[in-house]
Formats: structure tokens, sequence, C-alpha cells
């Protein structure tokens, strides 16, 4: 058989990654380390398109030339296990892809050691999981750009379509580009999750609304500038009902979030870069803090605390859409100032527009907004941060109000809103004149003669203190 393709890792990703592929015509080889979950593969999925091979070399003899391999294992050496498992049998200019979610480090590090062989290699960030693999997800693949056309056919039939019949997937750069840029993605799809954490936990805990009535307000929501895929399952998930013991199911489920790192990569990536991706960073912490529950429950009870009475006005609805919205803007604008610095930094000229508008379908955080994104670099692809552009500058000025009155009432009311917190720090900070930085050069030049600059004269300087400790 001479197959488009072939997909290496028959997991839940992979698996539904082959079936996209022959759902849209490709002929796919699949292939997976241990036989049985091949077998099972091909057992609960047969299709005319798909052929299942046992070993390395029948499966590398089984693709068109130059070959395509997507690879859809567990991050880590399963990746490197199945790169070397397979080049001593490529030929030059295969292409081996790799869609799991690899630190962009160890895909720059293996697109190096592939390419120097002669070969053609991707790192490909693929978001939408399960569902999205199968009937599109946004894809975005980072390697050597003269390789590309070849894979572009395959990944921009299985991508999900924006509204506007465009193709979620789009070359990103090279190396590590794709994974970057996926990185980046899961960074603030933490933070756009953590905001809309905090939405309903002032609106039950502050404003004591219930589930139902919360999941009216975000379905209304939805509606509107926040229109999107989270908010959307969040009106959803609010109003399930539990089949297991009555009641809602979201107040069965123990008050305590996983992750997977990905966030925290990105709120590391932030740190070597200095870039300030705060809301990010504070959406890792709240699911650290929240993962020591019987600390809390413990802590809960010990009088601790001391809140203060809050008024609940007519607004307050209002006020936690309108910060909700102000709050998301700050952080998709620290993540896009993410994807600038590193665009610069490992010179990848990354497309921001263009990679605003991939996440427009088949991801979790596909949203409305996202056109007021890529029409904010189409206006001025130079543009430093997003909150100078036209359209973000006027929401958050018409929104900032409402994000400073809901942090207030939340600090009086002791619920912590660190996300929304941050993201209204951010924006001061940004826009503030004296930020008390002159202080700490004085200190610094104090403790350590790290020296200072001068608002009045050019130059470096150190200043012998006089010291009365
Ligand atoms: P999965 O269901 O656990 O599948 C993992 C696959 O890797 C299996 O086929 C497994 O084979 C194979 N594998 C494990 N160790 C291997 C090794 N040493 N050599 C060769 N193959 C090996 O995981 P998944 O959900 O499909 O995820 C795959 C990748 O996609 C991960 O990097 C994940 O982070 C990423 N991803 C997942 C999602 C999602 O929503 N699930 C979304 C985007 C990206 P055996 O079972 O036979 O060991």
């Amino acid at each position: 058989m001479n197959a488009n393709i072939a997909v290496i890792g028959m997991g839940v990703m992979g698996s539904c990654l082959a079936l996209n592929m022959a759902n849209h015509k490709f002929k796919v080889s699949v292939y997976n380390y241990t036989p049985d979950l091949t077998d099972k593969f091909i057992k609960n999925h047969p299709h005319e398109n798909i052929t299942a091979y046992y070993d390395i070399p029948s499966l590398v003899q089984s693709v068109a030339r130059p070959r395509k391999f997507f690879i859809m294992v567990t991050a880590g050496k399963a990746v490197d296990a199945v790169i070397d498992s397979l080049l001593p049998y490529l030929e030059a200019d295969d292409i081996i892809m790799d869609g799991g979610n690899s630190f962009y480090k160890d895909t720059q590090r293996r697109y190096k050691y592939v390419t120097e062989k002669g070969f053609k290699y991707f790192g490909v960030g693929v978001s939408g999981g399960e569902e999205g693999a199968l009937n599109g997800p946004a894809l975005m693949p980072g390697g050597n750009k003269e390789s590309y056309p070849p894979v572009q056919s395959v990944l921009e039939a299985i991508a999900a379509k924006a509204d506007d019949g465009k193709p979620c997937c789009t070359y990103i750069g090279e190396d590590g580009a794709g994974h970057y840029v996926k990185m980046v993605h899961n960074g603030i799809e933490y933070a756009d999750m953590q905001l809309i954490a905090e939405a309903y936990l002032l609106l039950k805990n502050v404003g004591g609304l219930t589930n139902e009535q919360i999941s009216a307000v975000f379905n209304d929501w939805n509606k509107g500038e926040l229109s999107s895929f989270l908010i959307n399952i969040t009106a959803d998930i609010l109003k399930e009902k539990d089949d297991i013991n009555g009641g809602y199911l979201v107040d069965k489920i123990l008050d305590s979030a996983g992750q997977k790192g990905t966030g925290r990569w990105t709120s590391i990536a932030a740190l070597e870069q200095g870039v300030n991706t705060s809301i990010m960073t504070s959406a890792c912490n709240a699911r650290n803090i929240s993962s020591f529950y019987a600390k809390r429950q413990q802590l809960a009870d010990s009088g601790l605390k001391q809140p203060l009475p809050v008024q609940i006005d007519a607004d307050f609805v209002e006020d936690v859409r309108r910060s909700l919205y102000a709050a998301k803007i700050a952080a998709y604008t620290q993540g896009f100032e993410l994807y600038k610095s590193a665009s610069q930094i490992h010179d990848w000229n990354l497309n921001l527009g263009e990679v605003a508008s991939i996440f427009r379908a088949g991801c979790i955080i596909k949203a409305k907004f996202l056109n007021n994104i890529t029409a904010a670099y189409q206006k001025n692809p130079q543009l430093d941060n997003l909150l100078e552009d036209d359209f973000f500058f006027s929401k958050i000025r018409e929104n900032q109000l409402s994000l400073r009155k809901i942090i207030a009432k939340a600090v009086y009311a002791g619920v912590p809103i660190p996300a929304f917190s941050n993201a209204m720090a951010y924006i001061d900070g940004l826009c503030t004149k004296t930020v008390g930085a002159n202080l700490i050069q004085a200190q610094r030049d104090y403790f350590g003669a790290h020296t200072y600059k001068r608002i009045d004269r050019d130059g470096i300087f150190h200043h012998q203190w006089q010291k009365h400790y």
C-alpha cells in the first residue's frame, strides 16, 4: 500500500487523529509499539483507508515518499524512542511529526537531531482533546519550513474550520515554535479557566446565586462579547444533576484541581524571558493551593480569616461580567506578549494575528474575541502590547471600574480571586509612571553596589550610602 501518512501511537489521541485522516480520504498506516492496542483499534474501528502494521520496517515501507510519520505517544522518552526506532529506515527528506504535548526545548533538540541526519522534523501542537482530534483540532505545526507543503494538505484537511471556513492550522515557525505556541495556548487556557472559576465563586459566595441562576447568567454571557467554548460548557456544567446522590454534580466534585504541567512550563518560560504572565502563574498557584484541600478545611474553621460585610448592589452580576471580560483581555495580552518575546529570542517570526486566528475553532480557548486579536495585529503587526490597540484600550477603559469594584468586594468578603487581582495589578502596573523601582535600585546599590541610573543625566552611578545599622 502507498499510504499518505503513518500514525504511530494508538492511544486516545492517535486513534482519533488516524480516523480523522482516514475520514478525509487519506490512506493511513497505523502502528503501536504494543500490538494489543493496534488490534483493539482495528477491531473497533475498521476503515477502508486504514491498514495496521506490526513492525517498523513494514510500516516505513508502506508510506509514499517523502514519508510522513505522525507520532502521538506519551510526551518525553517515548517520543525519543519512537524517533530512534524510525531513523534507520528513513530516506532523505522523510518527515517526522510529533503531535504530543512535548516541551518545546525537547522539540528544538529533536529538530536538530533529526534534521542533522538529513530528515525533516515538525513539532505539532494539537488542541481540542479527543473530540477535536476526531472531528477537527486546532493544529500548530512548527519545523522545517521547506517541508511544510507536503504535510500541509493533510494537516489543513483534518483541522477544525473557523466560521469563515479557514482551517485552524498554519505554519508557525522553525524548530520548537509549534510546541511553544501550544504551551502558551495551554497557559492562556489555565488563566481563562481560573477567571471563570473566580466569576463563579463571586456569583455564588458573594452574590448568593444558585447553580441554576449562575448557569443562566453564563448562558446569557455566552450570547455577547464573552462568547466562548469555556463559558458555554460552564453553563452546562452548573446545571448538571448528580445521578449518584441527587443535587448538582458540581457541588459533589472535590474542590482540588489537577494539572499536567503545561501551565507551569509557560510561567517558567515567561520568567526566563522576563515577561509578566502573572495571571497564568496565579492560575497555576490557585490550582496548587486548591490541592491543599485538608489544610484549607482546617484553616477555614480556625478563625484566622476575618472578612468584612459586603453590600451587593443591582449591578453586581454585570460588574462580574465586565470584570471577567477585562481580566480575560489582560490574560491574553500577557500570552501574546510572551509570544512576541519568544519570537524575537528564537527568531521565529511568529505571525501573531494568524496564531489568534487558528484558536478560533477546534480548541479549548476558542472564543469570539480572538477575531479582535487578529484584527489588532492585522492593523499593526508590530503592536507591542494588545492594550495599546484601540479596541482593547477602549474595552479596558469601559470595564475597569467594575473590575476595581469587584476586587474590593472580594477582598472584603475574604473570597480569593488571584487571577482577577493580578489582571488589575498588571493593568495598573503597565499604566503607572512610578512603581517604586527607584527605591529597589537604591536598596540594591546600598547593600550590593549594584549601581543605578539617574533620571536627570546619562551614565551608571554608585553612591556611598550613609550606613547607620
Ligand atoms: P494515551 O491514550 O495515554 O496514549 C499514549 C500512547 O503512547 C499509547 O499509544 C502508548 O502505547 C504509547 N506509548 C507509551 N509509551 C511508549 C513508548 N515508550 N514507545 C512507544 N509508544 C509508547 O495518551 P493520549 O491522550 O493519546 O496523548 C498522547 C499525546 O498527546 C500526549 O503527549 C498528550 O499530552 C498529547 N495530547 C493529549 C490531548 C488529550 O486531550 N488527551 C490533547 C492534546 C495533546 P501503549 O498504551 O501500548 O503503552
